[in-house]
């Protein structure tokens, strides 16, 4: 189910857009704050933002930058003057798509799903975490793998989503139950154990496959675990 990350602060228009996104069955987070969302992108990733422009402590400009810098998130802009929409979609602020209030919100959710669409089909939604380093992992969401540098790792469901928080936010530190909450569906049915035998198995196979690449995951005794890429 696609996760939909709504940023805007008028309650009437943010109710509007989550009873038409939920009704097609999206699972939706909305906050009203540019601080909150990005919050919000931290704990756990979105597939798509639709981002009002005007917030109470940042432009959705603004916020659609920094997001960015996190991730290659798609982001559909909710603008109130016709002016803004060139800068919108330029290279500038790059977003993917816009509506100029006021505006229908089944409108709002046929764009969400071409935006959708589009991002799945592209063979570039390869997300490139950028660094200096030499040994890195990437995810390439397409194909739902991690690779290590060119090599494609054979990882189970778990593994893959638990790999992918980690690698999504370099050096951040998660707890086991932030790991849990984001990368199984039920967390409630597995313990801090299972987060600590995946990240096992995970670094053996990081190991089998290139001998110093399991040092990538790293243990934060007391805190949980953190991804950081290596140069050999
Ligand atoms: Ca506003």
């Amino acid at each position: 189910m696609p996760r939909i990350l709504i940023v805007e602060d008028e309650p009437a228009i943010a109710d509007a857009l989550i009873y038409v996104l939920k009704s097609e069955l999206y699972d939706v987070v909305h906050v009203m704050t540019g601080a909150e969302a990005l919050k919000q992108e931290r704990q756990t990733t979105h597939d798509l933002a639709i981002l009002d422009i005007g917030l109470p402590d940042m432009t959705g400009f603004e916020l659609c930058r920094q997001l960015r810098e996190m991730r290659g998130i798609p982001v559909l802009f909710l603008t109130a003057r016709s002016e803004e929409i060139d800068r919108v979609l330029g290279l500038e602020i790059g977003g993917d798509d816009y509506v100029t209030k006021p505006f229908s919100p089944r409108e709002v959710a046929a764009r969400v799903k071409a935006i959708l669409r589009r991002a799945g089909n592209t063979s570039h939604a390869v997300t490139t975490v950028s660094h200096d380093s030499e040994l890195s992992l990437k995810i390439d969401e397409s194909a739902k793998r991690i690779m290590l540098n060119e090599i494609a790792l054979d990882l189970t469901a778990h593994e893959f989503r638990m790999a992918s928080v980690l690698i999504s936010h370099p050096r951040q530190v998660f707890s086991r139950d932030q790991l849990l909450e984001n990368a199984w569906h039920d967390p409630g049915a597995v313990t801090d154990r299972t987060v600590d035998a995946h990240v096992k198995t995970l670094r053996a196979k990081l190991k089998a496959t290139q001998s110093g690449a399991e040092e990538m995951i790293e243990t934060r005794r007391g805190l949980g675990y953190s991804y950081s890429p290596l140069t050999l």
